[in-house]
């Protein structure tokens, strides 16, 4: 049997590691300056956390081993992350998951646009598979950044099961964890991720995962701009995020 984490552990949500958008662009708190990520993960380093990709929180997450640990994830794929976290992680001996949408590779955050986001390059396959030979891991985001609860079931399925495949052809790698685009899900999408056999998936609802949540509806710990090095401590060793749970 299976025992769960004794500790809670937090799995960060990071979008775009950016210099920021102009003043008033709408969600620019999703762009993380590059030079506050790099003092996130020095503090997480000097704290004598570990930053683990998904496939390597794993048996923490399963309650198999105890640690010191922070999963690190970063949504859509920017070729940002290649950039500027990149570097970063690597200087910390870090691994993380980059969930990407597998139909835009290489194209920018369309489904943002009408939003009046401006367009940020995602990464293409060549890039996919420079990330995984850095050591890092790439994750599914669906194929068109969907949101799945407007969709009928054999739609959905292919946007579960075919980002998996196509992923694992682009990267050469094994996809298998999954991330729901806009944190909408429902029981059927959670089926249909476990059908397409991911390890896990995670979510927006926000707290700390603890022995209680199912592996296929993780919680998260949203990082944004404005997050500072004691709100980011916060955050990963208080029951801070906890109390936001839904
Ligand atoms: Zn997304």
């Amino acid at each position: 049997m299976l025992k769960p984490p004794s500790n809670p552990i937090p799995i960060l949500t990071y979008h775009q590691i950016a210099p920021p958008a102009p003043k008033g662009a709408p969600y620019r708190s999703l762009c993380v300056a590059p030079a506050d990520f790099a003092r996130h993960m020095g503090m997480l380093a000097l704290l004598g956390y570990q930053g683990l990709s998904m496939s390597a929180l794993m048996p923490y997450l399963r309650g198999e081993r105890q640690g010191k640990v922070v999963g690190i994830t970063f949504d859509d794929g920017y070729l940002n992350n290649l950039e500027h976290a990149l570097p970063v992680l690597a200087r910390h001996g870090f691994s993380s998951t980059c969930y990407a949408v597998s139909q835009l590779l290489g194209q920018s955050n369309v489904w943002d646009h009408h939003k009046g986001i401006a367009a940020a390059p995602l990464m293409t396959a060549a890039q996919l598979r420079q990330w995984v030979a850095a050591g890092q891991e790439v994750g599914a985001h669906t194929r068109h950044h969907v949101h799945l609860n407007a969709l009928d079931e054999a739609t959905c399925r292919q946007e579960i099961a075919l980002c998996k495949t196509e992923l694992e052809l682009a990267c050469g790698a094994p996809v298998n964890h999954f991330c729901y685009p806009y944190g909408e899900f429902a029981q059927p999408h959670v089926a249909l991720v476990q059908e397409a056999q991911f390890h896990t998936a995670t979510t927006t609802h926000r707290g700390r995962s603890t022995g209680g949540d199912s592996l296929w509806a993780l919680p998260r710990v949203p990082v944004l701009r404005s997050t500072t090095r004691p709100v980011l401590w916060a955050k990963v060793a208080t029951a801070y995020e906890d109390r936001r749970r839904d």
